[in-house]
């Protein structure tokens, strides 16, 4: 089978979605390179270095999307016809800490890649497809009874400064396109888990604490619900859309599987510990500052351009999850 396109330049693909994307890529098709800028960040493992290394057609390069001299040369000598862009400072958490990382990578480094392909002196750099790997959280959240979905024509209302800089760089790619005639694709996602996630994030320190018999912790009341996609799922649905030609679009993706933070604690500590009652192993802590309440997507505009239904297989998909993180417990030493 082949890959509508054959030289694919990744950012920040050693890390948790971006790790998933190359090796679904490069596990399926034949005909396409990959080359991947990643500065390896606090966010990746050595494993997850380990693991692309032994892929077909693979090469990785350390570096910042910041640093302009680093992508105009990687442009230059690799001439992508396509640049997935998953770099990106990804903790809500650490942006309320220390919001301006956010700023420099999440914005100016994709202003950086975009500048580079528009203002190139090579005709080809300036077909390339850029795609961004973007987030709901643009959207601000909602409340329960909504029945008002986000979709893709739904207002920008960023919440936190790392949704904020997300919602920054779509506008910013989206006027690129229009004043430079940039060639983009952008997929606003919701909350992807599975294997390789980072400790810091929900599920996985549900299931870590859990395992070593630590109080998990949950923000608030617990009743802020997110709409969660298996990363593999996520990966698969992006290679449909590149493959399929769309572009100079932008297109939601989820599968329609909104869960609470405190049932989605309770399912997967039942699955650890059956005869435990979850209440005892959990510990509600101060909410998070600015915490959105609920995301939600419609996903009926891709479903209609892929001519496909996106599903999901949450029991089965979260069993896999707790598997993964059991056999790997030293994952990130
Ligand atoms: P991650 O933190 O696991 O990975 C981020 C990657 O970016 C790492 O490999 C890191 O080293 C790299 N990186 C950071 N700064 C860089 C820089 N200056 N130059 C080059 N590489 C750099 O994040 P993730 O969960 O895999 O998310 C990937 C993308 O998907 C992000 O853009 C995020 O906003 C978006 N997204 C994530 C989710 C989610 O639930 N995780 C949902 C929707 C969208």
């Amino acid at each position: 089978m082949k890959f509508k396109y054959n030289r694919v330049l990744v950012t920040g693909g050693c890390g948790f979605i971006g790790s998933h994307y190359i090796e679904a890529l490069l596990n399926t098709f034949t005909n396409v390179e990959v080359i991947n800028l990643d500065l390896c960040t606090y966010a990746v493992s050595k494993k997850n270095i380990r693991l692309l290394d032994s892929l077909p057609n693979y090469e990785l390069i350390k570096g910042s999307i910041c640093d302009d001299s680093l992508v105009k040369k990687t442009l230059k000598n690799f001439e992508p016809d396509l640049v997935v862009n998953f770099a990106a400072e990804s903790h809500v958490d650490n942006s309320i800490n220390d919001p301006s990382i956010f700023l420099e990578t999440n914005v100016l480094g994709t202003v950086n890649l975009i500048n580079n392909l528009v203002f190139s002196d090579n005709k080809n750099l300036k077909e390339t497809i850029f795609h961004q790997i973007s987030t709901d959280e643009v959207f601000g959240d909602t409340d329960i009874h909504s029945k008002d979905l986000f979709n893709e024509e739904s207002p920008m209302k960023p919440s936190s400064p790392y949704s904020a800089s997300k919602a920054s760089a779509d506008h910013m790619i989206k006027s690129w396109h229009r004043t430079f005639s940039l060639n983009y694709i952008i997929t606003n996602c919701g909350n992807n888990f599975g294997p390789r996630q980072h400790f810091e994030k929900l599920i996985p320190t549900i299931i870590l604490n859990a395992l070593k018999q630590e109080k998990v912790p949950i923000y608030g009341n617990g009743k802020n619900i997110r709409d969660w996609i298996y990363v593999k799922d996520h990966a698969e649905t992006l290679i449909n859309v590149q493959n399929s030609g769309l572009m100079n679009d932008a297109f939601l993706i989820g599968v329609r599987n909104e869960q609470s933070n405190i049932k989605l604690a309770k399912d997967i500590l039942n699955l650890i510990y059956p005869s435990k009652p979850y209440e005892e192993l959990i510990q509600y802590v101060d909410d998070r500052l600015g915490h959105d309440f609920r995301y939600a997507l419609d996903n009926s505009k891709l479903e209609k351009k892929l001519n496909k239904k996106l599903s999901n297989n949450f029991e089965k998909e979260i069993k896999d999850t707790i598997s993964w993180y059991k056999n790997n417990l030293n994952w990130w030493e």
